[in-house]
């Protein structure tokens, strides 16, 4: 038996897990930060919680032998990636970064793009008293300097009741959200500009063309640089490599 440790969080690496478990001889392990209350159910087997650091991560590949490492973190999770591109060199097994692409701006969005979250709660128009946080719940403390402003926060699980937020509401849920109801959100809370991440991906995409059909602008948070490596845009092409390296392997 082979080896694949897939790090994940994300849908991509669902679905990654359940298509690599049908290839003969591999075991499919997939790690997961444990950020998530309820995370969704994974094929395989899963290790929950972080490494401790790079150093962390090469010993646990070297214990459990892992012979293929599958990055399919969120394209925002620039510090386990990081890790996993030092720790993969080190210990001298194959890398793949399972990266979806970015979502492109329209001729018709009013994106506002900015570098960092910090940047986009500067760049949020004086004008737009109403703000729509979409960015999950971890990164919410900069907004708290927003206090003359109402902040709608939807998130999966509550943020930590350390972080100081916003006046505003939250909302818990979890996506896929049809554009119908993303419409419906926005013109029930009379919100007047969204800010999100690039994320990518159709599951939080209808939100962007919601604010495209309602005119509003969507601060927009860049992604970081990437480290350098193999990389696919999909479960596809995940799939592919991994085919590929599991022959080679044999
Ligand atoms: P991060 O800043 O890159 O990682 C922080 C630390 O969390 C890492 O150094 C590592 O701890 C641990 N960690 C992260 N992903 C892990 C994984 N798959 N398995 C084991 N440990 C992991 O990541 P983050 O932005 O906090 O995101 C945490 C998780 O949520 C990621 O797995 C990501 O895929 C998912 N997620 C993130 C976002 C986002 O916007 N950032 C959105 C959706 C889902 P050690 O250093 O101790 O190993």
């Amino acid at each position: 038996m082979k080896r694949l440790l897939i790090l994940g969080g994300t849908g991509d690496a669902v679905k990654l897990a359940s298509q690599a478990m049908s290839l003969p001889g591999l075991e499919v392990i997939t790690t997961l930060a444990g950020r998530t209350r309820e995370p969704k159910a994974v094929a395989g087997a899963v290790r929950i919680g972080g490494f401790g650091g790079e150093a962390g991560l090469v010993e646990y590949l070297q214990t459990e032998n892992i012979d293929l490492l599958i990055d399919a973190t969120h394209p925002f999770a620039a510090q386990i990636s990081g890790n996993a591109a030092g720790a993969a060199t080190k210990v001298g097994i194959p890398r793949l970064m399972l990266i979806r692409p970015g979502w492109e701006r329209l001729p018709s969005d009013n994106w506002i793009e900015v570098e960092s979250i910090e940047g986009a709660v500067t760049a949020i128009p004086a004008t737009a008293e109403r703000i729509f946080l979409t960015i999950g719940r971890q990164q919410l403390a900069p907004f708290a300097l927003l206090t003359d402003r109402w902040c709608l926060i939807r998130s999966i699980d509550p943020p930590d009741s350390s972080i100081p937020l916003p006046p505003g509401k939250l909302l818990l849920d979890r996506g896929p959200f049809s554009l119908e109801q993303e419409c419906q959100l926005l013109r029930d809370y009379q919100i007047q500009a969204i800010v999100s991440k690039n994320s990518g991906g159709d599951a939080t995409y209808a939100k962007i063309i919601a604010a495209r059909e309602l005119g509003l602008p969507v601060i927009m948070v860049q992604r970081s640089i990437v480290p350098d490596g193999d990389r696919v845009r999909d479960v596809l092409g995940a799939m592919k490599w991994l085919e590929e390296r599991v022959t080679i392997i044999w």
